[in-house]
């Protein structure tokens, strides 16, 4: 096996020992990138070799001489473009943004640092992180690894397809609604958005600021405690973020724990592909045969939620976006003599059109006489859907349903219509709108040799929880040949 194709804590392994070395390891998934990117395009910006290799060679030599070295110590790892990186365009795959070099680091690429990881470059999302297939984005259209006629998914799609093909090891997305886990589902690896406050938000471009947060997408499991573990905590740059400690997930990991896992019906109802169904039932039956505790249980405010997270998203895109005016960031328009029309040229230029629907419906929901009907009803739908949760998590201890109603679509496959796209969110908006810890996994293929994802959501802080089941879970896929993580990599 190639060291590119390894997960992050089975390389940890091999660099503790001696065995391998960072600069190795960089070499090997800079050969990957240099066979499948021209058909994957994952990456905005790689970064320069020289410089990536003289980084690798940094962490060598420190652990050469004996020093201490960080939890991620060499390890590539990629970030979507939204998250900024001093002196390292970050584009957001917009126009609007495609020159903008930011003078600071965000506070998960800080950590990163600290724990000695090394960002190999920016990956493709769907601009502004608004879409569900990366086709959004404008720079370039995102492949999915496993056939390349298909969507990688979105909005962090170049993330996922980066770690799917081996050309990182570890990656980070964004997740407002699904981002981190619909294409990991995808892609077939693993995806996490952990509870709303755990990350913090500082230096991730906003999109809609009370559902954003800074996720996860590796190998395995193991790996997702892992970078989890690195990116999480209170962060004074955010006031959202919470003081409430950080375990170090799975270390206290029990093989006898039993779980109660709540399934929501309005979860299995139409619309679920059959394939999809099937495959997640019998993840979840591998579970019950363990004898964990099957729960049904009903969400009963499910129907509401993609209307109410649509409206709450794009109001808050409406007033978070309007700071691209031409004035301080960015792109700005030609041809302009006044400012007003400079400022219409450049969103009218710079802005691509689902950003552009975005902001206008955005806009007019948050308008005066239309406030009530939509922001302010959406809002409260939004607390009967916390309530959902936190009913369902009275009796259980997370909740496993699909990640997605179907597998990846082909590429064009839904662009002329957004409705269509909007309904593939079906399953993971909720989340969001609750705050939520979620976690996707792959649980299988389906005929037409696309992976499957499963979702398990807990509750708030308790990301521990869902780590745990997963590693059962993968396990319990990996043992009966559903799902055999090294031999998909
Ligand atoms: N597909 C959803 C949207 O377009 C979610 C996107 C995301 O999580 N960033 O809003």
């Amino acid at each position: 096996m190639k060291l590119s194709q390894m997960s992050a804590h089975q390389l940890k392994y091999l660099l503790d020992k001696g065995e391998t070395s960072a600069r190795e390891v960089m070499l090997s998934v800079l050969d990957m990138i240099d066979a499948r990117e021209a058909d994957i395009k994952a990456y905005i910006t790689v970064r320069d070799q020289a410089k990536l290799l003289s980084e690798a060679d940094e962490v060598d030599a420190r652990r050469l001489r004996g020093e201490q070295v960080g939890e991620l110590a060499g390890l590539p790892i990629a970030v979507k473009d939204n998250i900024c990186t001093k002196h390292l365009r970050t584009t957001c795959a917009s126009q609007l943004l495609k020159e903008f070099i930011p003078p600071y680091d965000a506070t998960v690429i800080e950590r990163i640092h600290a724990s000695d990881g090394i960002v190999i470059g920016k990956t493709n999302m769907d601009e502004f992180a608004m879409g569900s297939s990366t086709e959004n984005s404008s720079m370039q259209v995102t492949r999915n690894p496993r056939n390349l006629e298909y969507v990688p998914g979105g909005t962090s799609g170049g993330s996922a397809a980066s770690v799917a093909a081996n050309e990182a090891i570890l990656a980070i997305g964004s997740d407002t609604g699904g981002s981190v886990r619909q294409p990991s589902s995808y892609c077939g690896v693993v995806g996490m958005k952990p509870t709303y406050g755990r990350v913090s938000r500082y230096g991730l471009i906003a999109y809609a600021s009370s559902l954003d947060q800074v996720g996860v997408i590796t190998k395995d499991v193991k790996d997702a405690a892992i970078l989890m573990k690195v990116i999480s905590g209170y962060d004074p740059k955010d006031s959202t973020s919470q003081k409430i400690a950080v375990p170090s997930y799975l270390e206290s990991y029990q093989n006898n724990r039993v779980f109660r896992i709540g399934i929501p019906e309005e979860y299995f109802g139409a619309g679920l592909n059959e394939e999809v169904r099937q495959s997640i039932e019998d993840a979840i039956s591998l579970l019950e045969k363990e004898g964990h505790k099957i729960i049904p249980l009903s969400l009963p405010h499910t129907k509401y939620i993609i209307p109410a997270y649509y409206i709450i998203a794009c109001s808050e895109a409406s007033a978070n976006l309007a700071r691209y005016s031409g004035v301080h960031y960015g792109f700005r328009g030609e041809k302009s003599e006044t400012t007003s029309e400079m400022m219409f040229t450049t969103r009218t230029q710079g802005f691509g059109s689902e950003v552009r629907r975005r902001i206008m419906l955005g806009t007019y929901t948050l308008s005066a006489g239309y406030y009530d009907a939509f922001y302010k009803k959406a809002s409260q739908v939004r607390t009967l859907i916390k309530q959902d949760f936190e009913n369902a998590f009275k009796i259980c201890d997370f909740i496993a349903h699909p990640v997605a109603p179907e597998t990846a679509f082909k590429v064009g496959a839904k662009t002329s219509d957004p409705l269509t796209m909007y309904l593939v969110d079906i399953y993971s908006t909720s989340a969001n709108m609750a705050g939520v810890p979620a976690i996707s996994i792959p649980c299988g293929w389906a005929k037409n040799g696309l992976p499957i994802g499963i979702q398990l959501t807990g509750k708030h802080f308790d990301e521990a929880t869902i780590l745990d089941a997963a590693y059962r879970l993968e396990n319990l896929l990996n043992e009966s040949k559903i799902w055999v993580s090294q031999e998909n990599l």
